[in-house]
């Protein structure tokens, strides 16, 4: 026998024990809140097709496990960690047990691994697939994980977090912190930082007519491809567009419009890129619906809804009534979304599928470290009984609940 064939029959015999290799490249890409109806409004107001019309090939269901109606957390956890858990959670399951991240399961497989968004860096999006917290808003918990965490690149809001402490770690582990457009794009490698703003980024609405330092969606996803793509093991990358939901839950379309539009221009280049790269993975998916946003018969079509949007260069530039919709929810709805991408075979029917669909993964609860729990100048630790002294947060995951801790990484 020939000695490629040989390879090749040796290689389908191997595959079934092997279960399903991972992609070489993962990219998730989230666009918070974002339903049909405003995928619609934005074609309309793009007056062209937008990248996604021609990726899109199924639906998503969103459900928590304690809701109809899911929040970011309970979204975010089940794509990245592959399970339906309660509202708020981040990154824990029902029990209250912390669970493997996209993020730290890809850094132990050895892949770079980089959080891409417009929102607050320790959001609910980012923040599962990087961090760990019992409840969302423990923004403290979130970022020192994320600085624990190992990952590669960080790129988004939430400079307010960044203590001269916070920051002197990071520069000890060798991260650059870039603080707007110009630095982000002198960086050709390495480990980043990027905290652009306080609280999530400048709308995009708001900066049409106006200068601004901030990098955009497009420039942050291509720096992060560029610095990743770097490793001979492939990446792992989140890009989440934080904004559509924020202007849903504003009840503002301009704002949700101009930001889908930016998502969606990200979306084009990044789907160019995997074009070029075989053996990358493209997984597009919203994590909910906001606003219950409907689109109505008006009188001139969307003619007026199309110039509106068009010409605002700032938030609450109208009502509702202004554009010809309507919102049935200040807050999100339980309706199905879209799925998109570039692997139709990679087909997850509800979002706690992603992990598996995409790189053959089961749900992983991370491993509880025995030892004594103390205080020093404020700071928690934990002393284990083979003689390590383990930092709260950026060393191992402390439920203080609970009192119980965690390994950050299965064993
Ligand atoms: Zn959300």
């Amino acid at each position: 026998m020939k000695a490629p064939l040989k390879l090749l029959l040796t290689a389908a015999l191997l595959m079934p024990l092997c279960g399903l290799a991972a992609p070489k490249n993962i990219i998730v890409m989230i666009p918070d809140g974002t339903g049909v109806a405003t995928l619609t409004v934005a074609r309309q107001v793009k007056g062209a097709p937008l990248a996604l019309d021609t990726a899109i090939y199924g639906l998503v269901q969103t459900r928590s496990a304690d809701s109809e109606v899911t929040d970011s957390a309970a979204a975010a956890t089940a794509m990245s960690c592959g399970t339906r858990t309660y509202n708020g959670a981040v990154a824990f399951d029902v029990e209250k047990r912390p669970l493997l991240t996209f993020g730290d399961w890809a850094k132990a497989q050895g892949k770079a691994v980089g959080i891409v968004t417009t929102d607050t860096i320790v959001g609910a999006t980012p923040a599962a697939f990087s961090s760990h917290a019992v409840k969302r808003y423990d923004s403290d918990a979130l970022i020192e994980g994320q600085i624990g965490s190992g990952i590669d690149l960080f790129l988004g809001g939430g400079r307010e977090l960044l203590t001269p402490e916070r920051a002197d770690i990071l520069r000890a582990k060798g991260y650059a912190l870039p603080e707007n457009a110009d630095a982000l794009a002198a960086i050709k490698g390495g480990k980043v930082f990027g905290l652009f703003r306080d609280g999530s980024l400048t709308a995009m609405v708001e900066r049409r007519d106006k200068p601004c330092a901030e990098p955009t969606l497009p420039a942050m996803a291509a720096k992060a491809i560029e610095i990743l793509s770097q490793d001979p093991d492939g990446f792992f990358l989140m890009i989440e567009g934080a904004q559509v939901d924020h202007g849903a839950h504003a009840h503002d379309l301009p704002w949700s419009v101009h930001e889908l539009l930016t998502f969606d221009e990200t979306v084009a280049q990044v789907l160019a890129w995997a074009k070029a790269h075989p053996d990358t993975v493209v997984l597009i998916a919203p994590d909910h619906e906001t606003g219950g946003l409907t689109l109505p018969r008006t009188k001139d079509g969307p003619g007026e809804r199309i110039r509106a949007v068009r010409a605002a260069t700032a938030k609450k530039s109208g009502r509702a009534k202004d554009w010809g919709v309507r919102y049935s929810s200040g807050d999100h709805t339980g309706v199905d979304v879209f799925l998109a991408g570039n692997t139709p075979a990679v087909r997850p029917y509800a979002n706690c599928e992603f992990p598996k669909a995409i790189a053959g993964r089961e749900a992983q609860t991370l491993p509880e470290l025995r030892g004594e729990t103390v205080e020093e100048n404020g700071v928690t630790y934990l002393k284990t009984p083979d003689g390590r002294k383990l930092r709260a947060n950026y060393d191992a995951i402390f439920v203080k609940p609970t009192g119980k801790w965690y390994a950050r990484t299965a064993e």
